[in-house]
Parts: structure tokens; sequence; C-alpha cells
């Protein structure tokens, strides 16, 4: 049997390859992970365009999805972002060097006690979550003169972060302490922006709108991904799009209209031919049927390659597919490539783990994960590349 391999995507990994292959660094490495920032680029303006005239924040949390904030934020920030959401105050903070002075920081975990000056001095805006971190926000607002600005967040039905209901009733008793600080938004999340069908996006647009007629009038940020791409009353004045400008779906079930940012190809560090009735790797948990020519790739679940696609998972070769057989190891995974001619895969040789054969999403499904856990787990031993820096 022979496979000729002949699309497109050997091309791409013939052009990564040629870009590192005089590289030490990248060739030391076990595998490259590249970052499209164009593509970054484009899928902030995708949004943008989807939720006009409502302003697209990018949300860069967990360092920016995995992919590396301080590089990732100046791309959004040359498309026009000014809007930044991390999740603790330590990641505004080394964000903060990265994105232009006019561009604004704000922390979804809430204000923790005694950050609260260093939050204020850093000119970092806290989403308040409680009435306990209004009260002290509130405190230092006075103690200094100045209305310090803030977010304000309600929970409208995901019982996670923002002021309950009660507390909003405490809080509209107590309206002298909104006027004592600067709101910039009323913030809220969706707890199913991934699924249109959910009855839940409305029930919490309805406890939203309900709780905004109480309130003086305020700027609202309300939609993620998901809202972002459905109908425009969700859109509010500010949305906080996340794994979309990464190029993850927005909604399940749905096309993904984002651009794949990432690419991750994976160095092959051995390869054999094993007879048949041979186990393979960890716990003997694969026993081949027939004669198998199994390569060994450098990528395992240190590398946050999830353990559950052992026996299950696969990665490419052009347009074949190579089936992941035994166990993911820390570092290593083992592929039957039986379906490629004898030589084809080589000590050095790269192949696809994720591109244009297998999309972040198909990852994550076939893990039983979503594409969030996939990025975030990447890790920091691939070689990073990051492609089309308009600011290089
Ligand atoms: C993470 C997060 C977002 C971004 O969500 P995506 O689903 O990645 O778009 C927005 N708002 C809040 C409060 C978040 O925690």
């Amino acid at each position: 049997m022979s496979v000729l391999v002949t699309d497109q995507n050997a091309a791409a990994t013939a052009t990564i390859e040629t870009a590192v292959s005089d590289n030490p660094e990248a060739l030391a490495a076990g595998g490259v992970l590249t970052i499209d920032l164009a593509a970054l680029r484009a899928n902030y303006q995708i949004i943008s365009k989807a939720i006009s005239p409502t302003r697209a924040a990018a949300v860069v949390k967990a360092d920016a999805y995995g992919l590396g904030a301080d590089k990732v934020a100046p791309q959004f920030y040359a498309a026009g972002c000014r809007d930044f959401f991390v999740a603790h105050l330590s990641e505004a903070l080394k964000l903060q060097p990265h994105i232009g002075k006019d561009a604004v920081i704000y922390v979804l975990n809430g204000l923790q006690p005694r950050t609260e000056k260093l939050c204020a001095d850093s000119n970092i805006v806290p989403v308040l979550n409680s009435l306990e971190q209004v009260r002290n926000w509130v405190d230092l607002s006075r103690s200094l003169n100045r209305k310090l600005p803030a977010l304000l967040q309600l929970d409208t039905g995901m019982s996670r972060l923002g002021l309950s209901e009660q507390e909003l009733q405490e809080l509209l008793a107590n309206l002298s302490l909104l006027e004592a600080i600067d709101v910039k938004f009323i913030i809220s999340h969706l707890a199913a922006g991934d699924n249109v069908q959910s009855p839940q996006n409305h029930a919490q647009l309805e406890r939203l709108q309900a709780a905004l007629k109480l309130l003086p009038h305020y700027a609202v940020a309300f939609s993620n991904s998901g809202g972002s791409f459905m109908e425009h009353n969700y859109h509010f004045d500010l949305a906080r799009p996340g794994i979309a400008l990464y190029g993850g779906a927005p909604q399940e079930n749905r096309p993904n209209p984002m651009q794949p940012v990432v690419s991750l190809q994976v160095r092959v560090i051995q390869c054999r031919t094993v007879p048949a009735n041979t186990l393979v790797g960890y716990g003997g948990s694969y026993e081949t049927k027939a004669e198998t020519r199994i390569a060994t790739i450098a990528v395992g679940y240190a590398d946050g390659w999830p353990r559950h696609l052992s026996n299950k998972g696969s990665a490419w070769y052009g347009d074949v597919r190579l089936p992941v057989i035994g166990r993911v190891s820390m570092d290593s995974i083992t592929l039957d490539v039986s379906a490629l001619p004898e030589g084809t895969l080589k000590l050095g040789s790269l192949v696809e783990l994720i591109g244009p054969h297998q999309t972040l999403e198909q990852v994550a499904q076939e893990a039983g994960t979503i594409s969030y856990e996939i990025l975030t787990s990447l890790g920091n031993r691939y070689h990073r590349i990051y492609i089309n820096d308009i600011l290089a």
C-alpha cells in the first residue's frame, strides 16, 4: 500500500520545518506551537463586526488562554481594543506594561482584601462581586476623596460571582454607596452562551434587564464569545469575548466562524516495526493485531495533551491519519503509522496534532473536554513561533 502525501498541509508543515530547521532552540524542543497573530486580529475584527456598534473587549486571562498575554494583547490593542479582562490582579499588573496607557484592565475575580490600594494606585479596575467588595472600594474612594472606577457584577443565574438578588436589594437601599464610586459598567456572565438553544440565556437576560431598571443608568457588559453571536439585545455596550478570539467555536453545534490561531507540530523521536500481538505503552493497553509500524512522538500529558486520548486520539501527516495506540505518557505518545509508506517518517520528522486536519475543537471533543482546557493546558515546553506580527 502506498499513500501519496500531497496536500497543502504537508506544505504548511514543510514551511514550519523550514522556519525552524536552523533554529537550535526549536530543534531542541519536542514540538512547535505556532500562533498566528494575524488570525487573532482578524478574529477581533470578526467579533467587532458581529456586535457593531457594541465595542469588543478582549479577555486575556490565564495568559491569554495559554497563548502568551504579553504577545497576544498588543495585537488586540493594535486592532483597536482598549478594554482587557484578566482574572487576577497579579495578571493585570503583569499585562499593563504590554499595552497602551489608554487601555483599561479589569479584574474579573474581584477585589481581594488588602489589595485595594495597590489596585487603585495601579489604575486597575476591579470587578466588584459582592457588597463587601463594594464597601471596601467605597471606603478607599472616600479616604482618597476620589471616585474610584469599578465594574459591578450582578449574578443573573450562574451562582458563581456577582451580587445576589438580596445583595442588590441591600445596595438599592444604600444608593449613596454607588455615588461614592465610578461604576463604568454593570456586568453579568452567561452560563450557557455556547448553547443558543438553552433557555438559561433568555432567563439571565431578563433578570439583568429587571435589575437595570432599578439601578441608576450605567453602561452594560454582558456577552462572552457565545453571546457575541446571539441577538443584538445581548450585546449592550461592551462584549467580553475570550475563546472565539483564540479560534475556538463561540457556539457548539454551529459552524465555527473564527479563524484558527494555533497549530501544533510534534517531532518523531523514534520509529520501529513490531510483529502482531505486541503490547504497546504503559499497562500494555494496546496489542497489535498485525505487523505494525510505530512512531513515538515527543508530546505527552505534561504538555497538556490529554491522557484521555490514550488509544483514541490521532496525529496527522499530510492527509494520513495516524491513530494513537497505547497510553499517552508524560512526554511521549505512540502512533500507528502503518498507513504511511515505510521510511516516510524519520527521526526528527514533524507530525500535525492541531492544524487543518484536526482542529482545536475536534481535539477537545475527542478528549471529552472543551477547547478552553486544551489551550490553557498547552504548557511551555513547546517551541513557540508567533507569526504575522503587525508590530514587528
Ligand atoms: C472567561 C470569561 C469571559 C470570556 O468567556 P469566553 O467564553 O471565553 O468568551 C467573559 N466574562 C467572564 C466573566 C469570564 O469569566
